[in-house]
């Protein structure tokens, strides 16, 4: 590309170069080499000037919170195995670990070891099956709670409560208390 002469001969400094070119200096410049004023300028916070660092603080913002939120979700871990005697499950995951402790191990019948996966289904059990006075009462009223939590029926048999299961499935059951809803 060629420089026009004058340019050119500027840039390179030598003999015969232009005079530098001349500057308007503003009066309420500074001392040299200031050109300018300083001048306190203020927009307001959504003028478009801070349209690209809002955008850039969002997209950083939102890249520390996927980086934060993501990484202990799943940490790369040694292969374990549960700990609760008795099971010999392997896990590489803490959170496949955590949903396998919580369907199996969490609401355990200390009597039989059984486990189930509410605490309302654990009560159930222990009631039926471990407490004395259950079958002694169970022949004077009717004791077999529903095992549907929230339903405050209850029944003489567990013929009786298996029995009335399906109503809930068809919706037909009203005795679910609407305030243990969730
Ligand atoms: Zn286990
Ligand atoms: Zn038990
Ligand atoms: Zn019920």
């Amino acid at each position: 590309m060629q420089l026009p002469p004058a340019l050119h001969s500027r840039l390179a400094g030598g003999p015969g170069a232009a005079e530098p070119l001349p500057v308007e200096r503003d009066p309420a410049a500074g001392a040299p080499p200031f050109r300018f004023a300083a001048r306190r300028v203020r927009f307001p916070r959504e003028h478009e000037f801070f349209e690209d660092g809002d955008v850039l603080r969002h997209l950083y913002l939102q890249d520390v919170l996927t980086q934060v939120t993501e990484a202990p979700e799943r940490p790369r871990v040694p292969e374990f195995t549960c700990q609760v005697a008795g099971c010999c499950q392997v896990f590489d995951s803490l959170e496949d670990y955590e949903h396998h402790y919580h369907t199996l191990h969490r609401n355990v019948c200390s009597f039989c070891r059984r486990a189930f996966p509410s605490v309302h289904l654990l009560d159930v059990h222990i009631l039926e099956w471990h407490d004395s006075l259950f079958q002694i009462l169970s022949e004077r009223q009717d004791m077999y709670q529903c095992l549907v939590e929230g339903c405050a029926e209850k029944f003489k048999t567990s013929k009786d409560r298996k029995d009335h299961l399906p109503s809930h499935t068809r919706g037909r059951c009203t005795s679910i208390r609407r305030s243990s809803g969730g």
